[in-house]
């Protein structure tokens, strides 16, 4: 399973044949190791360790990012506490009871993803999730994990004292300057994060700590009362430029060197921008492999057109524009000069380098995103695929009609963002989730039902093409549902086990005539014809029409089916006939199904037979 590369490798480990049966479809459904004692070899499929399950643990346990483990919580506690580093670099831990009823989120819950981990596993299996982290169960996102989805990296600070302080809800002032405030938006209504300046303020606030948010390194004291940490959104360009053969030392050197005085972070770093003929500089090159950056070039004609304060004539004779470092780092940031240009050299070392550094708006994500179209099913949280529901966990940013998110709203995480939208914005919704997506987020989109059944799927895909988007990035996968027509049906027997058709009354997006010509087609052939979008406040002639076109082709008496809000609380159902299916109260909630020539009603339920043979008439 593809949604779950985040947390690969990932390995199960069970010591038993029960409970190698537990793990061993869940392994292979999300692409795990199963780790097995040799002693069941030939007893079961899995991979085998030789060794004691403490040796074999202490061999696999830096190359995996998760551990599933199916054992005794208490014995996984013993067997990890010798391997238990730091939170920072150690995998996630999960324990699954022998009869795969609970997932308990064991270590690693917020910087290793445990405890998503734990979610999307407990919805694969179908049980329930155990977490026990305080944040958790405020809905709260961990401040240690905040910026992870927009790439933000963790600067200087006191982590645990901040943490135990939002666990108390005590006041913590954010001073967010840079970087997307998309978190903020999504914060639970009680929540202990105070934006504002205190100094500003009117109201006297007293903060118990703070969050930083910038590209400044501030330099906390270990002893100060008031803990901080500090995020930084990766928004700085740095524009290079360096005489041919300059090493990676000096280069590096000089980016520090201008960091420092200028009290930067180097978390900060978006990516380094350069003229396009130093695209092999060597010491370029291995400096952006050693501090994973990109590279970002621009040819001598682009770089000629910026205004830069420092422009040099020696520079413009030898590569054709006056500038590099300044006005690379100008475009990439597409702003302004934090710092100009600084001119670097060291005695007895060859080579010059010159730094330049401008913000970006919006800072840099090192990763693509990815567009999960998903159908949600008709209503209740059983009628949706087990895939779908790992599409919504294991999304950064969930969109959808606000209706449909509270559906799902039990599957989302604490920090996720749901951004909710009226039913007639779904363009709006489509360019949204798009823009997300190619920024590097991983967007689930939702419809109610089938998303590519009159739902946001084709929309979305509509707006890439007209995007030119070249197939790849954002990666788009597309999560089917039960759509209304057959949760409709199952909720009546079964109407559509012959030839059927699905048609919208809707004329908001296709032009009446079409919907009367394939109404008129449908009757004629004798398909068993579900109506989607049968009647709403405003549009309440089509449903008249629909039933007069029926009426000329088939039987007054043929069986007609309307369900409404299928699957949910308000579920209603109505078994009538073509000649009285109007008497029946019809809404935008509604499907309607009308059977074909040979639907017969029976004990409560609608009945087509499978065949046209032996019908009595
Ligand atoms: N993508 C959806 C359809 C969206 S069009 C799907 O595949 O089901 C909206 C129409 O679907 C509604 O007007 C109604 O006709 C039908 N519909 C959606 N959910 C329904 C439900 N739970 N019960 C009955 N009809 C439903």
């Amino acid at each position: 399973m593809d949604l779950l590369n985040e947390f690969k490798p990932i390995s199960g480990i069970a010591t038993t044949r029960e409970t190698a049966k537990t793990l061993q479809p869940l392994c292979q459904n999300i692409g795990a190791t199963l780790w097995l004692p040799e002693s069941l070899n030939s007893l079961e499929e899995g991979q085998f360790y030789k060794s004691d399950l403490k040796t074999h643990l202490a061999k696999i346990w830096k190359e995996n990012k998760a551990l599933i483990f199916c054992l005794a919580a208490g014995a996984v506690v013993r067997l990890i506490s010798p391997l238990l580093a730091d939170k920072k670099i150690d995998p996630a831990v999960i324990v699954i009871d022998p009869k795969g009823k609970f997932v308990i989120s064991l270590c690693g819950g917020h910087i290793g993803g445990g405890d998503r981990l734990t979610k999307i596993v407990a919805n694969l299996i179908g049980a329930t999730p155990i977490i026990t982290g305080i944040a958790n169960s405020l809905n709260l996102p961990g401040i240690d994990v905040l910026g992870f989805p927009f790439g933000w990296k963790r600067g200087q600070g006191d982590w645990n004292r901040v943490a135990a302080v939002i666990a108390k809800l005590k006041t913590v002032q954010v001073v967010q300057e840079v970087g997307s405030t998309l978190w903020q938006e999504n914060l639970p209504a009680k929540h202990p994060f105070y934006f504002g300046f205190v100094e500003d303020n009117k109201i006297s606030i007293s903060p118990q700590a703070r969050v930083w948010i910038s590209f400044t390194k501030r330099r906390f004291s270990p002893d100060s009362d008031l803990p901080k940490v500090q995020w930084h959104p990766r928004v700085l360009w740095v524009g290079i430029g360096c005489e041919r053969g300059t090493s990676k030392q000096l280069i590096k050197q000089a980016i520090e060197t201008v960091f420092d005085r200028n009290h930067l972070a180097t978390e900060a770093i978006a990516g380094i921008a350069t003229i396009d003929i130093k695209a092999d500089e060597l010491g370029i090159l291995e400096l952006s492999r050693d501090w994973q950056l990109p590279i970002i070039t621009f040819t001598a004609a682009e770089l000629a057109k910026i205004e830069v304060p420092t422009p040099s004539k020696v520079v413009s004779q030898e590569v054709g524009t006056p500038s590099v470092a300044e006005a690379a780092a100008i475009l990439a940031a597409k702003n302004p000069l934090l710092v100009s240009k600084q001119i670097f050299k060291q005695e007895g070392e060859k080579g010059a380098v010159t730094v330049a550094i401008a913000v970006a708006e919006k800072e840099y994500l090192d990763r693509k995103g990815s567009l999960s179209l998903v159908g949600i099913g008709p209503g209740s949280l059983d009628q949706i695929t087990p895939a779908a529901k790992t599409a919504i966990t294991t999304a950064d940013v969930v969109v959808g009609y606000s209706l449909y998110l509270d559906l799902v709203s039990s599957l989302f995480y604490p920090g996720q963002i749901i951004e909710s939208s009226n039913i007639t914005q779904e363009r709006d919704r489509a360019c949204r989730a798009i823009e997300l997506a190619q920024w590097g987020l991983n967007v689930a989109v939702i419809s109610s039902g089938d998303c590519g059944i009159y739902g946001m799927a084709g929309l979305v895909l509509e707006e890439c093409r007209s995007q030119n988007w070249d197939g790849n990035n954002p990666k788009v996968e597309v999560f089917p549902g039960i759509t209304a027509m057959q949760a409709a049906a199952s909720r009546v027997g079964t109407p559509l086990m012959h030839d059927f058709c699905a048609i919208s009354l809707s004329d908001l997006l296709t032009p009446w005539p079409v919907i009367a010509k394939r109404l008129e087609a449908a009757a004629i052939a004798d398909f068993v014809t579900a109506l989607y979008n049968p009647r709403s406040l405003k549009r309440t002639e089509q449903i008249k029409i629909a039933r007069d076109t029926f009426l000329k082709h088939r039987d007054p008496n043929t069986p007609v089916a309307i369900v409404r809000s299928a699957y949910r609380l308000d579920e209603q159902i109505y078994l009538t006939t073509l000649e009285e299916m109007l008497e029946v109260p019809i809404d935008m909630l509604s499907t309607v199904i009308i059977g074909n020539s040979s639907t017969r009603n029976y004990a409560n339920l609608m009945i087509t037979p499978r065949g046209y043979f032996n019908v009595e008439s």
